[in-house]
Parts: structure tokens; C-alpha cells; sequence
């Protein structure tokens, strides 16, 4: 099924406009026709199922036959990721984090980052990708923060989970029955470097879970997707 996304603003009176990539996407990836059947989301809980009724160079109009709205599944997942050097790597991991279910994506700096540098425009535009990929009506967002600290400082959760691979045992130990009540849970992974000391007394002091993803050390992007992963 082939899914294209138009935000809220470009629905109106029964009919959504698909603009700029999607519009290509539409006509001239996908071929579609006036009269061919699209399913459009946009990312806020809203799918709609509606008939081509007119394509120019710039727009797909579709009129809409049938919409369902529904609000984001709980808990809301966050996954906080420290910004690793590979750009191809960083982007792995969003996108992963998002087919998964993560509602929130915060990139931050922090002492062992070793790139500074972040596409967002590629960013937002694979978070509208997975999103449509994994056929789901809500688009995540994705933010960057200029150190731990000041992540920390504007996220709120019930429930802070933070990757830590010196935790040790073979096993995870995550709590699942007292994650099972949290309606918000911040997953932090850290960067290729790992977290510095500084960094895990600072989470673990603000009230963060250290947790483990078994004794094999992963590098970042996989930890997210497995840390991702354990809550599917
Ligand atoms: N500090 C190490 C180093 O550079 O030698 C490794 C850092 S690891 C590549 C990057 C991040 O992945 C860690 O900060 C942690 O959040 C997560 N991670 C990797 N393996 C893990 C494991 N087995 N358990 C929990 N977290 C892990």
C-alpha cells in the first residue's frame, strides 16, 4: 500500500493537496491517474482514503471519501541519541527509531560527541518517509540540543531509561512492570564514545535507569534499534 502524507493545512472541504515531493512521489514515481485511489496521512493521527481527481505540475488534488482519525498509541516513546560522526549511521538509527514507534527523536551533543554538524532537512524528511513506510498516521519530530544538559532540561517523562553498556550480565534488566504504567519514557543511547562518567552520575541523579542490552557492546545505532526493539 502506498501512503503519501499532506499536513492538516493542506485539507480542506473534502479534498487534501499533495505539494512539492509527494506530488512527484504521486504522479510521476508512482504514475497515478486521475480516478486512481490514494490513502494519505497527516501526521497527526489522520488517514484519509479519496480518488485523484486532478494532477498538475505542482499538485495531486484528491477528494476524500472516508477519513479515520486516531491519537498517538501509549506510552509516548523518546529516544535520545547522542550525535554519532556518520552521517549514513545517524540517520540508520532515526529512521529505525521511527518504524519502531518512537513519537520523539532528540539528538543532543554531548563530551564524546565528535561531529557537530546535522542535516535536519534530511532528517524531517525521512521522519515523513518511515512514518509512511511503516504505515502509521503520526509524524515524529525530530529536535537537536546543544548538550545533555539542556535535553534533560526540557523533556519531561514519567520513566527514564538510559543504555549503558558497563552495566554488565548477560541479560537486559529493564523493569517492564514499572515501565508499564509510564505514559512518557525517555530512552537515551549514547555516542560512538559512550557516555562519560559525568554524564551517567548527572542522568542517573535526575532519576534515570541504567540499563543493559546484553553483554555484547553495540555500536550506537544498533543500541537504539535494540533498545527500541525491547518494547515492540
Ligand atoms: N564507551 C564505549 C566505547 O566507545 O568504547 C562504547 C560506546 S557504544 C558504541 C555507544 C552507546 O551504545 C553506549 O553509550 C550505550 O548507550 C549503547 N550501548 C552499546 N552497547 C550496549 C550494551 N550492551 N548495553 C547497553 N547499552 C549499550
Amino acid at each position: 500500500m502506498n501512503i503519501f502524507y499532506a499536513p492538516p493545512s493542506q485539507i480542506n472541504n473534502g479534498f487534501a493537496e499533495l505539494l512539492d515531493q509527494e506530488a512527484i512521489h504521486a504522479s510521476k514515481v508512482m504514475r497515478a491517474q486521475e480516478g486512481d485511489k490514494l490513502t494519505i496521512v497527516d501526521g497527526e493521527g489522520g488517514r484519509y482514503h479519496g480518488v485523484v481527481r486532478r494532477i498538475t505540475k505542482k499538485s495531486v488534488q484528491v477528494e476524500i471519501e472516508d477519513e479515520q482519525h486516531r491519537s498517538r498509541p501509549k506510552p509516548h516513546f523518546i529516544l535520545a541519541m547522542g550525535i554519532i560522526k556518520k552521517r549514513d549511521r545517524l540517520e540508520f538509527a532515526v529512521e529505525k527509531a521511527i518504524e519502531l514507534g518512537a513519537a520523539q527523536i532528540c539528538l543532543f551533543r554531548s563530551e564524546h560527541t565528535i561531529k557537530e554538524n546535522v542535516r535536519m532537512d534530511r532528517l524531517e524528511s525521512l521522519a515523513i518517509s518511515a512514518m509512511k513506510q511503516s504505515l502509521q498516521a503520526h509524524l515524529s519530530t525530530v529536535e537537536i540540543y546543544h548538550s545533555l544538559e539542556m535535553m534533560l532540561d526540557s523533556i519531561r517523562a514519567d520513566k527514564i531509561l538510559v543504555a549503558h553498556e558497563k552495566v554488565g550480565g548477560d541479560k537486559g534488566n529493564i523493569d517492564y512492570e514499572s515501565v508499564s504504567n509510564a505514559e512518557k519514557i525517555l530512552l537515551l543511547v549514547g555516542p560512538e564514545g559512550g557516555f562519560s562518567e559525568t554524564e551517567i552520575r548527572d542522568l542517573t541523579d535526575k532519576g534515570g535507569q541504567l540499563v543493559s542490552l546484553g553483554p555484547n557492546r553495540l555500536r550506537a545505532e544498533t543500541a537504539a534499534v535494540a533498545f527500541m526493539s525491547q518494547f515492540l
